[in-house]
């Protein structure tokens, strides 16, 4: 029988590559929800909601009915692409100007409460790989696989920094290294649902382990 698995964890531990991958294997659906976390940022920094003068909370909570977040499959890379009102933001929403502000947007409860509703509907379809930070805490707490993944910083900011570098962006290892502790720390401390491990979820730490093992474990786990 399909079943619910939820990935959280820390910034580039590569939850999306075994999600997708996990998916894949089992004929599942994969949901990225940081591309929605992303999504929404890219709307507030179109909409002058993100400036010098600071982040406008209150605004963008009043333009939250405007914002339609939509997935397209896209066969080329195996997963959806980022819909935001019908437009295709896939490469938008991976550059560093949405990295340095997402997790700012991901701290207002509104945006939370949007984006949740929005998964737990897709969720009812049965056979979902879902990842993101709360889907095992918040999410679906019920799901019946879940995991915790975690790397060291440096193996974490690396992953970023070659992905980066491929996609053309201008960028030093520094910045991503900063951006991928100051992500973690803001996500950790937030008030509005946290990331942490639920307690039912299987810590994965692999900072020292190839993609190979670790789908293979991860898999391993899902068909039991
Ligand atoms: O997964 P990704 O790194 O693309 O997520 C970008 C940001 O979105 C995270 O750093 C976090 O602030 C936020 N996020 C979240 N809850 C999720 C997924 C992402 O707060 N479920």
């Amino acid at each position: 029988h399909k079943i619910t698995i939820a990935i959280d964890g820390f910034s580039s531990t590569g939850k999306s590559t075994i999600a997708k991958q996990l998916a894949a294997a089992l004929g599942y659906i994969y949901v990225d929800t940081g591309a929605m976390y992303r999504a929404v940022t890219l709307y507030a920094l179109h909409h002058g909601l993100i400036s010098e003068d600071g982040f406008k909370a209150s605004e963008l909570c009043l333009k939250l009915k405007d914002i339609q977040l939509g997935f397209l499959p896209n066969e080329q890379t195996g997963r959806s692409d980022m819909l935001l009102n019908g437009k295709n933001v896939e490469t938008e929403i991976r550059t560093m100007q949405v990295s340095r502000f997402v997790s700012q947007v991901a701290t207002v409860k509104a945006v939370r409460e949007k984006l949740v509703a929005i998964q737990q509907e897709m969720g009812k379809a049965k056979g979902i790989v879902m990842d993101g930070r709360d889907i095992g805490t918040v999410v679906f707490p019920h799901a019946e696989l879940k995991l915790f993944m975690t790397a060291s910083a440096d193996a974490r900011a690396t992953r970023r920094y070659r992905e980066l570098l491929e996609r053309g962006d201008n960028i030093t290892y520094g910045e991503v290294l900063e951006n991928v502790q100051k992500r973690d720390y803001i996500d950790s401390n937030r008030e509005e649902s946290p990331l942490r491990r639920a307690d039912d979820a299987i810590l994965f730490d692999n900072s020292d382990m190839g993609l190979k093992e670790q789908f293979e474990r991860i898999y391993n786990l899902a068909i039991r």
